[in-house]
Parts: structure tokens; C-alpha cells; sequence
């Protein structure tokens, strides 16, 4: 799960230079330049780069981000972030989610929304001022509450799981919605359960969280109770909802989601060894 945060050991550094150990994140659009063994670019790049932006640095190793002016190179594969799981070590690929935020938040955010004025970045901090009315923007970080609805107990544990019509086919899930202005993650939590299935639940327990940089949102888990309520799933948005006892579970997200560690961590309770 913490495959995708930043490793601890890391410090943000807006003020690098780039040196021969300098380690890339290059982006062609969104995809990121990597090789076939996981490699990243490193030291003297020799493309046309744009948006050229310091990260920080780990272990004295600085690493940077910046935009391919231009066709992928030959032998470097360009790839969607959430395809290098697997193929990047995890503290890499924690660095490569928040290169590709980073990125994103400067190709998308070069003029003032209130006067038009080109913006620069700040020095001090991860954000974008406008020079002619002050205006600051920072990198978006758009909350997520996800539950994992349970009922019964031991070995005869159900939970509550949904499939949106976008998942691959088979696959079910937790339930989970983004918050919206004004609403405590609490608030939310609740209100995607009713939307979504239709049900209420007790207290909410709060599990742990992950940043999940596609693009830019933060998971917040909980683990709830079943109350009441007949299961109805939302039309348009929830395809099929149904609670699966932990004995007999279907296709489940990546283990890599924080979904997934929900339900294993559910089962295990369930089921101690
Ligand atoms: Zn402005």
C-alpha cells in the first residue's frame, strides 16, 4: 500500500540543480520514460525537456521532473504511471506518482484563473503565484472516503462490495466517493454508502490512508458496520452490489489499492490463522 507515498527518507528540495546523479521523471504527455529492467533516466539527459521541475532528494540522490519535447527515445518505453507497478522499486514509484502530481500541476496551472497573468513558481513552496494580483494555487490533493462494510461474524463474515461499470469484468470493490466542499469525511462516507448501495451503517472506523496519483486524490478507509436498509445499487453508477461471505470473495482490486488492504486485513480478522 505505501507503494504509493513518498518514501519517508525523502526531503523536497525546490532549489536543486541538476547534477550527473540526478535522477528523472520524464513525462510524453502522461506517460513516463522508463526502461524495460525499471530504469529512469539519469545524470545528463540529452532530449529537448520542458517544465524542467526539482523534486527533492533521497540519500543525497536529486531527483527531478520534467515534460519530453518530442517522440519517446529509442530503447525507453513510455508508460502510463499506474503500468510501472512491478516494473519500478516501490520507493521509485512512490517518487513517480508525486513527480507525475507535480507535473501536472504546473502544465495545468500556467495562468492566473482570476486576471490571466502568466504564473511562476513560488520559492519557498510547492505553489504558484500569480505577479500581477498575488493569487497563490497549490497541487490539488482531492479526498476520497472509501468503506468496507462488514456483517456477522468469524468465519461467517460478509461484506458489502459494489462494481462500477468501468472495473474489469468480475472484479468488486469497497465503496467509495469523493468529498465533496463542506463535508466531513464522516459525512461523506455515509452519504456515498446510501447513494451507492442503499444501506446504512454504524460507526465509522477510520483504517489507514493512500495517495493514489490518478490524477490526485488521497483514499481515506474506514471499516463499517451493516445496520439496516435493503441493498439498491445506484442506477448509472453502481452496476451490481452484494454482500459476499469472506469464504467465498470474487475478483478483488490490486493488491497494491488500499480497497484491497481493507478486505485482506477483513479476512484475516475473520479468519485468523
Ligand atoms: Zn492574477
Amino acid at each position: 500500500m505505501i507503494a504509493t507515498s513518498r518514501p519517508q527518507a525523502f526531503e523536497p528540495d525546490l532549489t536543486l540543480s541538476p547534477t550527473p546523479q540526478t535522477v528523472w521523471f520524464v513525462f510524453q504527455g502522461p506517460r513516463l520514460l522508463v526502461r524495460e529492467d525499471g530504469t529512469l533516466p539519469q545524470g545528463e539527459v540529452p532530449w529537448a525537456l520542458e517544465d524542467v521541475t526539482p523534486l527533492g532528494r533521497q540519500e543525497d540522490v536529486p531527483f527531478f521532473t520534467a515534460g519530453l519535447s518530442g517522440d519517446a527515445p529509442e530503447g525507453w518505453a513510455a508508460l502510463p504511471v499506474r503500468a510501472c507497478f512491478g516494473r519500478l522499486p516501490d520507493d521509485r514509484m512512490g517518487l513517480a506518482g508525486y513527480a507525475a502530481q507535480v507535473l501536472d500541476f504546473i502544465r495545468t496551472h500556467r495562468y492566473c484563473g482570476r486576471c490571466a497573468s502568466a504564473l511562476t513558481d513560488a520559492a519557498h513552496e510547492r505553489s504558484r503565484r500569480c505577479p500581477n494580483c498575488g493569487l497563490a494555487v497549490y497541487p490539488r490533493v482531492a479526498p476520497v472516503a472509501m468503506v468496507l462494510i462488514h456483517r456477522g461474524q468469524g468465519a461467517a463474515t460478509e461484506l458489502l462490495l459494489a462494481r462500477s461499470p468501468h472495473f474489469p469484468p468480475g472484479m468488486y470493490s469497497a465503496i467509495a466517493g469523493f468529498v465533496e466542499p463542506s463535508e466531513t469525511l464522516e459525512t461523506a462516507a455515509r452519504r456515498e454508502v446510501l447513494e451507492e448501495v442503499g444501506v446504512q451503517v454504524g460507526e465509522l472506523r477510520y483504517a489507514f490512508s493512500q495517495p493514489w496519483p490518478f490524477p490526485h486524490s488521497l483514499m481515506l478507509g474506514f471499516d463499517a458496520e451493516y445496520v439496516s436498509g435493503a441493498i439498491t445499487p445506484q442506477a448509472g453508477e453502481i452496476e451490481d452490489a452484494r454482500w459476499f461471505p469472506v469464504t467465498a470473495l470474487p475478483t478483488l482490486p490490486a493488491p497494491v489499492s488500499i480497497a484491497r488492504a481493507l478486505i485482506d486485513r477483513a479476512v484475516q480478522a475473520a479468519l485468523p490463522l
